[in-house]
């Protein structure tokens, strides 16, 4: 086996990630990297097999035990798949019921059995993107150009998958019934599936159409400009009903049914002064000893863009927080704006001049503190004594 990077690293999920973290993060690589919507990409297809030999162990309990303890020697000798050798489309129906037809299958979405079907329609993939914003575009609700791939019926043979004016003949392997009958433990039963060679159909496409290679689908770039609500959260996802893909062609071949959605998963950028905590905002500010112990106003920046005057309170302690109220981030439902918590990091001078030295002085005489002689002694006691100079 090649060099196999860490599984939770390759799903982009935490170690301590639930089940449907895990099935979230894989459903989410796997659409962007399938095949399909990146022809010819031998990297986005690396990196689709990646993600299901590492969806394949993190979604099985003992497994993932025994790789969490072990990492991968743990799981020498255990049975999975080698994805590397697989085919896509194998691996995409491997894990069908994570995809569901209904793109949200395993969610509560598409019913089991009539997988991508809901009230007799049939519903095509939800896709999954993501749009990094800023705090300030938070702040204020943004709208941002998002650009994906997906696979849109064939404009060439409309979905069906034969080239034009061609027919399509009678299956083979099921002879034309669709289904095959299988039987196991030497005819002690008999089970009935969809013939895998005709994929159901009962017949099978005599002369593929060239440009989608009998496929029905053919992957297309689309831009689009989604609108992000101000006060959204790292994470959470924007839906664009009906921008995700058409039924797939077993489905409906000519993509006639409902198309799956867009989820467009914000990701909010690291600010360099802001910390977001909620709807809070929390910020250090640095203020002098004396600001500290005796009051003063300070302007800071906030936000929305403009600046305001804080005031630090007299005897302000070191990692106190001050609050600025209604000067955070507005809530994403009621548009509420939180708090501004300014942490007050009080800076002691590493240099005084000489003005600021006597007064200190004269200052700590008022604590009956003991401080340390002026620094001109002190300096020439220490190098005295590096210098193998006297002891005292
Ligand atoms: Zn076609
Ligand atoms: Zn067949």
């Amino acid at each position: 086996m090649a060099i196999t990077r860490d599984y939770y690293e390759v799903l982009g999920v935490e170690k301590s990630a639930d089940a449907d973290d895990i099935k979230r993060a894989y459903r989410r690589l796997a659409m962007k990297y399938h095949p399909d919507r990146n022809p010819g990409d031998a990297e986005a297809e690396a990196k689709f097999k990646e993600a299901a030999e590492a969806y394949e162990v993190l979604s099985d309990s003992n497994r993932r035990q025994q790789y969490d303890q072990y990492g991968h020697a743990g799981l020498r000798g255990t049975p999975g798949h080698d994805f590397r050798t697989m085919d896509p489309q194998d691996i995409f129906s491997m894990f069908d019921e994570i995809f569901g037809g209904g793109g949200l299958g395993g969610f509560g979405r598409a019913g089991g059995g009539q997988r991508g079907r809901r009230g007799g329609v049939a519903r095509g993939y939800d896709l999954e993107t993501e749009a990094e914003i800023t705090l300030e575009q938070v702040f204020a609700g943004t709208a941002v150009d998002v650009d994906f791939t997906r696979l849109d019926v064939c404009p060439t043979c409309n979905g069906d998958g034969a080239k034009p004016g061609t027919e399509r003949r009678p299956c083979t392997a099921c002879g034309g019934q669709g289904q095959v009958a299988q039987t196991g433990l030497g005819g002690m039963f008999r089970m009935v599936t969809s013939c895998p060679h005709c994929r159901g159909a009962g017949t099978i496409i005599a002369e593929p159409c060239t440009e989608c290679r009998g496929r029905g689908r053919v992957p297309k770039r689309r831009k689009l400009s989604v609108n992000i609500p101000a006060g959204v959260h790292d994470g959470q996802a924007v839906c664009l009903r009906g921008e995700g893909e058409p039924p797939a062609p077993e489905l409906s071949p000519t993509g006639q049914g409902i198309r799956g959605d867009l989820h467009v998963r914000v990701r909010v950028s690291h600010h360099k002064w802001f910390q977001r905590d909620g709807d809070n905002i929390l910020m250090e500010i640095p203020i002098s000893f004396s600001q500290a112990a005796l009051g003063a106003e300070v302007e800071i920046p906030t936000i929305d863009g403009e600046s305001h005057v804080l005031k630090v309170p007299r005897g302000t302690q070191f990692g106190q927080v001050i609050k600025m109220s209604g000067r955070g981030l507005p809530s994403l439902r009621s548009k509420r704006r939180g708090d501004m918590l300014v942490i007050a990091k009080i800076e002691i001078p590493k240099k005084l001049n000489d003005r600021q030295e006597e007064l200190l002085r004269q200052y700590a005489e008022t604590e009956d503190l003991s401080v340390m002689p002026e620094s001109g002694s002190f300096w020439s006691r220490i190098k005295d004594m590096l210098h193998g100079g006297k002891d005292e």
